[in-house]
This record gives structure tokens, C-alpha cells and sequence, in this order.
């Protein structure tokens, strides 16, 4: 199961940083998941500071 980003996100760029997979990328206004790349590892989660992830 994939996960997403949630409009809570402050676009700081964390998950991007430890994402193994490339998955993350800046959107406008808020980060992305590419859901073909995300390999629901849950690094992301972990790093973001307003628990904007989640599962889709
Ligand atoms: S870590 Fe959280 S707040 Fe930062 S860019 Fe990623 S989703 Fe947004
Ligand atoms: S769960 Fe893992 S693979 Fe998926 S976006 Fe987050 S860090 Fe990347």
C-alpha cells in the first residue's frame, strides 16, 4: 500500500531526503508520492515533522 501526502505538509523537504526509492517530489503547493515507486517502507513518515503521510 502506497501513501500519500496530506495538505498538513509545510513542503520542508525531509521525506524527499530519505525516500530510497525516489518516490517524492515537490508539488505545488505540497510534496508527491509517485504511488508506482513508493515501496511503503515508511521512512518518510517517520522524518516529517506535522505527520503529513500516510497510507493511501
Ligand atoms: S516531511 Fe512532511 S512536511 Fe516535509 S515535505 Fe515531506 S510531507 Fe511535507
Ligand atoms: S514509504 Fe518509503 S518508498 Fe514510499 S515514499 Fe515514503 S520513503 Fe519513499
Amino acid at each position: 500500500m502506497p501513501r500519500k501526502i496530506t495538505e498538513d505538509c509545510l513542503a520542508c523537504g525531509d521525506c524527499m531526503e530519505v525516500c530510497p526509492e525516489e518516490a517524492i517530489s515537490e508539488g505545488d503547493p505540497y510534496y508527491i508520492i509517485d504511488p508506482d515507486k513508493c515501496n511503503d517502507c515508511g521512512e518518510c513518515e517517520e522524518v516529517c515533522p506535522t505527520e503529513a503521510i500516510i497510507p493511501v
